[in-house]
């Protein structure tokens, strides 16, 4: 890997050529960039650790919900959301993996040719629900949104509190995270 002024030589961000590393190499890229620059600034970064273990219990917190969710209405539907989504990582989704030390999928879901989602297997996501896209967290199809809002309004209510919670939760992290590497 090319090296400049002793950072990995990497596309770390939207690029023309390829919108958020969907190409194998530049995936590679990117996750040894922060590989790299977590190693590196492994002293510092305690506090940027702790805004992502802030975001892993709050992720944690929205699973039982949507996994409830996703057993009354994901079974029986005729247009899976997976089947046409383009969801991508971005940097922040890849600076929470890094983070926690979960394991990084291999790519991103639509890369390597792939016309649908790699992570879709025959009963759904492969990916267990914290290594998926945040997108792939938030979003309610308009029957799980429907289901939800009629059977408890309170709760859903909390439900998109949380989601704004956890945005800029993600938002700390990525600044916090740019502000420690690039100090
Ligand atoms: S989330 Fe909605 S659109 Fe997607 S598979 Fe489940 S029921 Fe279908
Ligand atoms: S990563 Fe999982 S949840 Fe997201 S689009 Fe792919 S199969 Fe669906």
């Amino acid at each position: 890997m090319a090296y400049v002024n002793d950072l990995p030589c990497v596309s770390a961000g939207p690029d023309i050529g390829d919108p958020t590393w969907k190409r194998p190499a530049l995936w590679r890229a990117a996750n040894a960039a922060l590989d790299y620059l977590i190693d590196r600034h492994a002293d510092s970064l305690g506090p940027v650790r702790s805004v992502a273990q802030e975001l892993r219990d709050g992720l944690l917190c929205l699973f039982p919900t949507l996994d409830s969710l996703c057993e009354r209405t994901c079974p029986e539907c005729q247009t899976p959301c997976c089947r046409v989504a383009d969801a991508r990582f971005d940097l922040r989704d890849l600076i929470f993996i890094h983070l926690v030390g979960i394991a990084v999928p291999p790519g991103q879901p639509r890369s390597d040719g792939n016309s649908v989602c790699r992570y879709l297997g025959p009963h759904g996501c492969l990916l267990p629900r914290l290594s998926r896209p945040w997108i792939c967290t938030w979003y309610l199809c308009p029957q799980q949104k429907r289901l939800f809002v009629q059977s408890d309004p309170y709760r859903f209510a909390q439900f998109k509190a949380s989601i704004g919670r956890i945005k800029l939760c993600r938002k700390q992290l990525e600044d916090d995270f740019i502000y420690v590497v690039g100090a």
